[in-house]
């Protein structure tokens, strides 16, 4: 079928167009037929221009528009004319002209979308994952994916001004723990052997640094075969990055300038430097977070002051086995009823809590169920700790300290939910988290994990307790927390063989079991590796986030579901016998 290739785009024509014969090309997005005139808009990436379609002006032109439905791709020449009057559209760009058509060519037909290619659809999210590349027509989606395009290019424009060299590294490796469960790939040339897909390139920057590269980054896929939350994918983008003769700051101004490049250019905001700094035990105690958001205030106050010579046995027992005792001040909240109370309870006990404990504070005093239980001068320091005012609700945890506050820091992101504490219009709140505890406690297993990966250094002054009190020791480690979300993570390296070895050690991995997994990191060591240091960004959150949408399937272009599925492809999916005997692979039915 002949062709014709557009003048311009269909986001392009203005009033300075008026009088050319220009050619569109582009999708029907609607089309209304009254009769005498057809009106078209037609669509594409950069936006829709109105088309008029009149007998008398072109009979054959006309005819032919009769035909087109929505979705079909077409070729339109035809003059650029001004509007009638009141009949400007300015909500578009183009909307003070249209074209008076003189040619069409039909250049496919389409099916009719089992969604209309609007912004504001509220189709299920698996019909719009099963028809994605339809979905992704939706000027939304484009939005989003542009965003994302924008925020590469400002990453890898700044990385390149300051001296980083981009540097692909395997996607087929070696499999080693680094905190999740990896994807694996059997080998064909090698009977019974496997690839791993990279959890990160964690052990290859480091290599990196050990070649002399000084300053790496890269945009990358990383998999993980992990069970999946909200805003995780099994396979997601980081930018990874790493640096060698650095300490922490100059990993932070590293970062913080690319931050402020990302507020200014996507929007438009101006960033304060420098960042704001919360130590993970002041984040968690204040926050119950990780990750805190602070958009709203609502600190938790540790009580535990207030209770050293408590009578009350539930307090008195977490004083002494060095729990935590963590109030919450819910502002107005004192009339809340016994069924909102007993919900918010229900809340925490899922979470893990034996219960939660309320007070009412009235005008003579506290009302609580365990207010017998008390001292006059508890109930006072109480209130006075938590600056609470008559109408006023607490909320009072305790506990082993992590899990304690970590519930108490749910309770507060719902206390914020409910009393729609987070504006919409808030200022976004970018901070540091650093000084993470290196070791971290598994119940199940009974055992120390590395909290962040076992390449992260120890705080030189805490290196003296790695085997003695390991729970004792912090991380040189930090995270960048924005609005909540963690959205980047890293660490200054250990950069000696004999220190990585005793990381080993203290993580339980035996020496062969280091040898066989880590051997060529341990011996990449000791050819000389400078001090180094890095970060990795979560790409896909963050470009949520920037984007303001709340889901990271949003900002990917082909995603899975949250079980991990391709509805589009229908993947993961059977494969033939013959695949899987060239594999040497039996599937056990
Ligand atoms: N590789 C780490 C991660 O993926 C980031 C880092 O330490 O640089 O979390």
């Amino acid at each position: 079928m002949q062709f014709k290739r557009r003048t311009h785009t269909c986001g392009e024509l203005r009033e300075t167009n008026i009088g050319e014969t220009v050619t569109l090309n582009g999708w029907v997005n609607t089309r209304r037929d009254l009769g005498g005139l057809i009106f078209i808009d037609i669509r594409d990436r950069y936006g829709i221009t109105q088309i008029v379609f009149e007998p008398t002006f072109n009979a054959e032109a006309h005819r032919l528009a009769k035909e087109l439905r929505n979705e079909y791709v077409i070729s339109v020449e035809g003059i650029v004319r001004k509007r009638p009057a009141d009949t400007d559209n300015a909500e578009l760009p183009t909307g003070h002209i249209d074209i008076m058509a003189n040619k069409l060519i039909i250049l496919n037909e389409a099916k009719t979308p089992p969604f209309p290619i609007e912004d504001e659809i509220d189709t299920h999210e698996e019909t719009r994952l099963k028809y994605r590349y339809l979905d992704l027509r939706r000027s939304k989606l484009q939005k989003n994916l542009l965003l994302r395009h924008k925020m590469y290019m400002l990453a890898r424009k700044y990385f390149d001004a300051n001296d980083f060299v981009e540097v692909e590294t395997p996607v087929l490796m070696k499999s080693t723990p680094e905190g999740a469960r990896d994807f694996l790939v059997p080998s064909r040339l090698h009977k019974g052997k496997f690839y791993a897909l990279p959890q990160s390139p964690q052990q290859y920057k480091q290599l990196l640094m050990i070649s002399g590269l000084d300053k790496y980054f890269q945009i990358v896929k990383c998999f993980r075969d992990e069970d999946l939350r909200a805003d995780r994918q099994p396979e997601f983008t980081q930018i990874d990055v790493e640096m060698s003769f650095v300490n922490q700051e100059d990993v932070f101004e590293t970062v913080e300038g690319l931050m402020r490049l990302m507020f200014k250019e996507i929007w438009n905001k101006e960033l304060q430097l420098p960042l704001p700094r919360l130590s993970f035990d002041e984040a968690m105690e204040k926050y119950g977070s990780d990750k805190p958001d602070l958009r709203f205030n609502l600190e938790m106050v540790t009580l535990n002051n207030v209770f050293v010579n408590t009578n009350f046995k539930v307090f008195k027992d977490q004083i002494e086995s060095n729990g935590i005792i963590t109030g919450l001040l819910a502002p107005g909240c004192g009339e809340y009823t016994r069924n909102q109370l007993d919900v918010l309870t229900d809340f925490v006990k899922k979470l893990g809590a034996g219960g939660l404990i309320w007070m009412r504070v009235k005008e003579d005093g506290l009302d609580a169920p365990i207010a017998k239980f008390l001292s006059d001068e508890e109930k006072l320091n109480i209130i006075s700790k938590l600056s609470a005012k008559t109408g006023d609700l607490i909320f009072i945890l305790s506990g082993a300290k992590l899990k304690a506050l970590n519930i108490m820091g749910a309770l507060r992101l719902e206390m914020a939910r409910r009393l729609e504490l987070i504006k919409k219009d808030a200022q976004p709140q970018l901070l540091w988290v650093t000084d993470f505890p290196l070791f971290e406690w598994d119940d199940e297993t009974k055992r120390y994990f590395a909290m962040h990966h076992p390449f992260t250094s120890p705080r030189i002054e805490d290196v003296q307790y790695m085997e003695s009190e390991p729970g004792k020791v912090h991380a040189r480690a930090y995270d960048l927390v924005l609005n909540g979300s963690e959205i980047a993570g890293g660490s200054i390296r250990i950069h000696s063989a004999e220190l990585q070895a005793k990381m080993f050690k203290a993580l339980g991995i035996s020496d062969e079991e280091a040898e066989s997994k880590f051997g060529f990191l341990m011996k990449a060591f000791q050819y000389g590796a400078p001090p180094h240091g890095g970060i990795a960004f979560g790409f896909d959150r963050m470009a949520m986030i920037f984007a303001g949408e709340s889901s990271i399937r949003d900002v990917i272009a082909f995603p899975k579901t949250a079980s991990a599925v391709s509805l589009m492809d229908d993947c993961p999916s059977e494969v033939s016998e013959a695949q899987l005997t060239e594999l040497y692979i039996r599937v056990r039915k």
